[in-house]
């Protein structure tokens, strides 16, 4: 029989698993601490948990940690792991620090079913959707990991920030990701701040709302366009939830949302969605057209071309131009960095390598891996705001 994994619990679940144990929740707070605020997996260390309670979960239950296919180190102290999540699935996570911040990219699923046309991600399909232990298992192991890489002393942090901005549409797997995200809000657990969390969907309307009821964090959007007839080829979600929906629940969710703005994803694709005009329709639509406007902030991604998209980088003069136009009418507008162009390991392009086993491993043979760091940034870029790996 498998052995139950508790980093598949929020703090209540494992109070209920305690109980059914025979333990008190006390002992279900201590065991989530050792779990979450300690990085442990070893019961026998758990040095304040009763004997009995220690040989009793050894003998059940485990702190289940996901295989690594590869890990990855940039100049810049980027960190990017593959996880192995079984059956020739694998999913990636990123650390990108910064000076003030340490922030973590998460996947949420195993491919993806929204099927953008700019994602690699999108293009090799859905798997299927991680559990809530697979999800906090990339957290766990990647603070677990960076502590000791950084040296790192009891009671320091080197992640600040989550985003879940990694493979897959973070809402279509609702029911996984809620306990994953009460657990790093959890001062028990990684005690982060709802605007140090952030969920990036591509637009699941009811489930924006369910989020604001239910967990609100802060939230990112995947815009991509400004009217509806090219969003729903760039994002054929849109069909079923339309930008004057999508807008509606922005402003819905604005309502209980940690902060007072909705960052929109906007990917530049050359001759696509760049032009002026494209900007200036985009101002319309976030300055409410008949409707509210949505208090909002722009993050411009230059796109990571990939053969099957048929789809082009917009040249760098104009992003900074696109940039301008929307700055020039107050919308404050970051420019995305892009890393790791040669290993294919920027933004919707790793994903989409890893799809099985056989190219993952093909992928562990290309050494040594140089990847385009803060050492060689492109000059004229503003400052780019923290992001993974997706574009959304
Ligand atoms: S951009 Fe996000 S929602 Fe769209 S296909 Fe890629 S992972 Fe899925």
């Amino acid at each position: 029989m498998s052995k139950v994994n508790l980093l598949d619990f929020d703090l209540d679940g494992l109070a209920a698993y305690c109980e059914s144990l025979g333990e008190k929740r006390f002992r279900a707070v201590q065991l989530f601490r050792w779990i979450h605020q300690r990085g442990a997996a070893d019961f026998s260390a758990m040095t304040d948990l009763a004997k009995s309670l220690r040989s009793k979960l050894e003998g059940v239950a485990e702190v289940r940690d996901l295989p690594v296919v590869s890990e990855h180190v940039s100049a810049d102290g980027t960190v990017k792991w593959l996880f192995d999540v079984g059956a020739g699935n694998a999913v990636e996570t990123v650390f990108i620090p910064e000076d003030d911040r340490g922030t973590l990219c998460v996947s949420s699923q195993a491919g993806c079913a929204v099927g953008c046309r700019f994602c690699s991600t999108g293009h090799q399909g859905f798997s299927r959707n991680l559990s809530t232990g697979e999800i906090l298992a990339q957290l766990w192991h990647a603070e677990r990991s960076l502590r000791v890489r950084l040296g790192l002393g009891t009671g320091e942090r080197a992640i600040t920030n989550v985003v879940m901005m990694g493979m897959g549409e973070p809402l279509q797997n609702y029911a996984a990701l809620v306990p994953a995200l009460r657990v790093m809000l959890d001062d028990h657990g990684y005690g982060l701040s709802r605007r140090r969390v952030t969920v990036s969907t591509s637009g699941v309307v009811p489930m924006i709302d369910r989020l604001r009821e239910d967990c609100p964090v802060a939230l990112a959007v995947s815009l991509h366009a400004p009217w509806d007839a090219l969003r729903d080829e760039l994002v054929p979600l849109n069909r079923k939830y339309p930008l004057a929906e999508l807008m509606a629940a922005c402003q819905r969710y604005l309502s209980a949302a940690p902060r007072d703005f909705i960052t929109f994803e906007y990917c530049m694709l050359d001759g696509v969605n760049d032009s002026d005009e494209h900007a200036e329709a985009l101002l319309a639509l976030v300055n409410g057209r008949g409707t509210q406007r949505v208090p909002c902030k722009f993050n411009l991604i230059p796109f990571n071309p990939f053969p099957a998209s048929g789809l082009t980088r917009s040249p760098r003069e104009r992003v900074t131009a696109f940039a301008k136009h929307l700055q020039d009418a107050g919308v404050v507008t970051t420019i995305r960095k892009t890393r790791g162009d040669d290993i294919d390991a920027a933004c919707g392009q790793l994903a989409g390598e890893v799809q099985d086993r056989t190219r993952a491993h093909e992928r562990m043979k290309r050494q040594p891996v140089t990847w385009i760091s803060a050492a060689n940034p492109s000059p004229s870029f503003p400052s780019a705001a923290p992001g993974g790996p997706e574009p959304h």
